[in-house]
């Protein structure tokens, strides 16, 4: 291993577990195989943590563990008041922990401290938010005067299996445990393989706050063994997923004989289209924050930017100068803007899509190794112009510090770019012209658009993709409604 001087001045955190384990009906457990496997820490590539791999045997444990849960405790009979009560409790005690669940969170994924301690309190907010909107939650009632009243009476599915990337890690697993709790269901999460340190706090958050025995379960392990059970076992009615588009056709097939529901919150290459008349300043800073920010591994990450040709030039020079200046360091240190990307097989990867790109488009900053950083996962800010549309940089998901930037001249042209891949999660429109800001909006094929504006919304608005960017919308009562099952009664007067 290497022994730079510079791996001396990363940050380990003190206390790091010794192992990692399962979760089970409340009790941390090894896999029933005793088999477990390597977490590397990003910025020295070194093994720092040994994590139980779990199979198909540890899966039908925890199913079973949340079957009993659900079906003989109390948490689904609980009064939504009550529930909320204890959701509360989780966000109280992740606001509480959030220093240290961005110190874990930075370590085990390479992630920008200061963005890490940001996506903590998000995760405690998820839960705030579906703590109150499970109280304030209310059913239909229809009246056909004189013949029938019909009502619907929501409940809780089941079992939920919670599958989740390695990107933010935490913050993306609160947003399923969330409503999935809130409505009364029980779960097993089965974290990415990549991070799943900042996951194992989960189990003494609940326990603390109150949550009753076996709601909770955790299986560590590997996509195609753990999570692959997961989604297989004929117990678990439901599958929440976020990860790749690939991943999520697999999926889908696998639990296509089981007719579970889906919720699919997949891959994205989403465009940002800044027009001539755009507040250029303002669009260089929100396009530089939407690909550089969280590594570039955001799944919302705006990168592509469409520029029109009037200010393309001056805009391909201003963008390249501010990406050199994007500061690149360590995780855990508060000036960082770029951290580590999160494993050598994904910087191996982006730094396959950075070489292709030398050939598809014009460098213009970036293009490797940031200064100094001859070890770990470090990518610097990679800036490719002139990028035409039938590119792999412009195609394909690269998740990582890297964007491609084309020229347009009409408003139809930039549609046709906008559009012209099968992803469809969001896209970034900068105009100062309110019907071609509306028009263009309403036209793009995204499921979310950001005009003139940044990545921030609120957490009642549909969040998901449409072509192969996602089924489903999550967000606001469509979580709620994911997790419950409607059932209709009617009565004849
Ligand atoms: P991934 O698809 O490789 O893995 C995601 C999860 O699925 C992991 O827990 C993994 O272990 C599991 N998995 C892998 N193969 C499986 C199988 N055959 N059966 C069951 N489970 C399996 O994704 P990743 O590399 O961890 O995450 C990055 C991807 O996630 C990017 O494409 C990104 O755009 C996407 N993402 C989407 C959103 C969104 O909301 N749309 C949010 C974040 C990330």
């Amino acid at each position: 291993t290497e022994t730079s001087p510079a791996l001396d001045q990363r940050h380990v955190p003190a206390d790091l577990p010794s192992r990692i384990q399962h979760y089970i009906d409340g009790e941390f457990v090894d896999s029933v195989d005793g088999d477990t496997f390597d977490v590397l820490e990003p910025v020295s590539n070194e093994v720092y943590v040994h994590a139980a791999a779990g199979k198909k045997a540890d899966i039908d444990l925890a199913v079973a563990a949340a079957t009993r849960a659900f079906k003989d405790g109390p948490w689904r009979r609980m009064l939504p008041r009550e529930r909320s009560r204890i959701l509360h409790r989780i966000a109280d005690l992740v606001e509480l922990r959030d220093a240290r669940l961005a110190e874990l969170e930075s370590f085990d994924s390479g992630l920008p401290i200061t963005q890490a301690l940001g996506q903590a309190r998000r995760a405690a907010e998820n839960f705030r938010f579906f703590a109150d909107l499970i109280v304030a939650q209310a059913d239909d009632t229809f009246k056909v005067p004189g013949r029938q009243i019909n009502y619907v009476n929501r409940k809780p599915i089941g079992v939920a299996g919670l599958i989740t990337p390695w990107n933010t890690p935490f913050m993306l697993e609160s947003w399923k445990l969330g409503p999935a709790l809130a409505s009364g269901n029980t779960v097993v999460l089965k974290p990415a393989e990549f991070t799943p340190l900042s996951a194992s706090l989960w189990a003494g958050i609940f326990e603390e706050a109150g949550l009753p025995k076996g709601v909770f379960n955790l299986v560590n392990g590997l996509g195609e063994e753990a999570g692959d059970a997961l989604v297989k076992h004929p117990d678990v009615p439901l599958i929440s997923f976020t990860g790749e588009s690939r991943t999520g056709q697999i999926i889908f097939g696998n639990a296509a004989p089981f007719l579970k529901g889906l919720s699919m919150e997949l891959g994205g290459k989403s465009p940002a289209v800044v027009f001539a008349d755009a507040d250029l300043e303002a669009a260089v800073d929100a396009t530089i924050f939407g690909v550089f920010s969280l590594n570039g591994e955001r799944c919302t990450a705006g990168s592509r930017i469409l520029v029109q040709r009037d200010v393309y030039d001056e805009f391909v020079e201003r963008y390249a100068a501010q990406a050199k200046r994007v500061k690149v360091g360590y995780p855990h240190d508060p000036a960082t803007e770029v951290g580590a990307l999160v494993h050598p097989e994904h910087f191996d990867k982006v730094m396959g899509y950075v070489e292709i790109g030398k050939s598809e488009g014009r460098l213009v900053a970036g293009g490797g190794r940031p200064e100094g950083f001859e070890f770990g996962n470090f990518v610097a800010p990679t800036v490719f112009a002139d990028v035409p549309p039938d590119a792999r940089i412009f195609q394909e998901e690269i998740f990582g510090p890297v964007v491609a930037i084309t020229p347009f001249d009409t408003d139809a042209e930039a549609l046709a770019l906008a559009n012209d891949t099968k992803y469809g999660l969001a896209a970034y429109i900068w105009t100062n012209d309110l019907k071609r800001a509306h028009n263009f909006s309403q036209a793009v094929e995204a499921g979310m658009v950001w005009l003139n504006s940044n990545n921030v919304r609120d957490l009642r608005t549909p969040f998901g993709g449409v072509k192969a960017s996602g089924l489903g919308h999550e967000g606001g009562y469509r979580s709620i409604d994911f997790y419950t099952d409607q059932q209709a009664v009617h009565i004849t007067l």
